[in-house]
């Protein structure tokens, strides 16, 4: 099993091949742009080759980006909906000369759901029509804030059997959590599996998102926490990962980052909770990063 997390980019996109090195990962999650800003910033020919060598050099297997926080894949108003998904294909364009294997997105926000559903069903056919896989587009589960769309899966598995061309799934636990989900109990668990399964089905998911939540269950309130110290606890996402995370390529940790000590020690336990489930290298402590909250 593939074990990484989302890493920092300051400094350029290879620091965080440095950073995922440090830590024995072999996977890891990037933004490939600043997520707060529109601003887009032209990457160097020779720093993408730099990635792309370092990249095979470290081992890291499986690279995943994620876009943005400003886009609105489901935006009501006609040129945020323009803009947004300018910038997923810029996004996606630049993932591809990357070499990544997975582009993460969420499905966006919408005041009436099945609308926003409409806009992004039609965005995505549009998109995947221009620019097929390599590397594939993830749709990823969301808490349900506000009017947040995908936080029910058997929503999401609509929209991925309604596109023309495959998409895949990324599950983040903290989000399922939240959405009411109860990794804890066996019976959720079930259910969960069951909407993957008669959704966008169990092949499509790709990528965990590993995260404990500071929030309780069905709270519908995202905030990441440390693993084994939130709602959903190491017992939850032990169970959680026996269960789901032989399907996906890799698992990836989006775990608060306020001390040097918290990498090491969340990718430790993530260590101890996929044990069993396949081959991890250990990890070598310690690794800084500045970087965190909720993606
Ligand atoms: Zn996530
Ligand atoms: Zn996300």
């Amino acid at each position: 099993m593939n074990l990484g997390m989302h890493f920092s980019i300051a400094g350029g996109l290879p620091k965080a091949l440095v950073l995922a090195r440090r830590l024995a990962c072999t996977a890891l999650q990037i933004f490939v742009q600043n997520p707060r800003s529109w601003r887009w910033r032209q990457v160097p020919a020779q720093e993408m080759a730099i990635f792309r060598q370092q990249r095979r050099q470290y081992g890291i297997n499986i690279v995943a980006t994620h876009l943005s926080y400003l886009p609105n894949l489901a935006a009501a108003d006609e040129p945020l909906y323009q803009r947004s998904w300018e910038r997923l294909q810029a996004e996606l364009a630049l993932a591809q000369d990357l070499e990544v294997d997975y582009l993460v997105c969420h499905p966006g926000h919408a005041e009436d759901a099945a609308a926003g559903y409409q806009r992004l069903a039609a965005g995505l056919a549009d998109v995947l029509a221009r620019q097929p896989p390599p590397p594939l587009i993830l749709l990823e589960n969301t808490a349900g804030q506000k009017n947040e769309l995908g936080a029910d899966l058997r929503a999401l598995g609509a929209i991925l059997s309604r596109c023309p061309l495959p998409i895949g799934l990324c599950l983040d636990t903290a989000h399922a959590f939240a959405a009411g989900y109860n990794l804890r109990r066996a019976d959720h668990r079930r259910r969960l599996r069951q909407e993957i399964a008669r959704g966008p089905g169990l092949t499509a998911l790709k990528l965990i998102h590993c995260n404990d939540s500071l929030y309780p269950c069905g709270s519908r309130r995202d905030r990441h926490w440390h693993l084994g110290q939130g709602c959903i606890g190491r017992r939850g996402l032990q169970k959680f990962l026996a269960q789901f995370a032989g399907y996906a390529a890799a698992i990836i940790l989006e775990t608060p980052k306020k001390t040097a000590a918290d990498d090491p020690r969340n990718l430790s336990t993530a260590r101890a909770l996929a044990s069993g489930l396949g081959e991890m290298p250990a990890a070598i402590p310690p690794g800084p990063g500045p970087d965190g909250g909720r993606r």
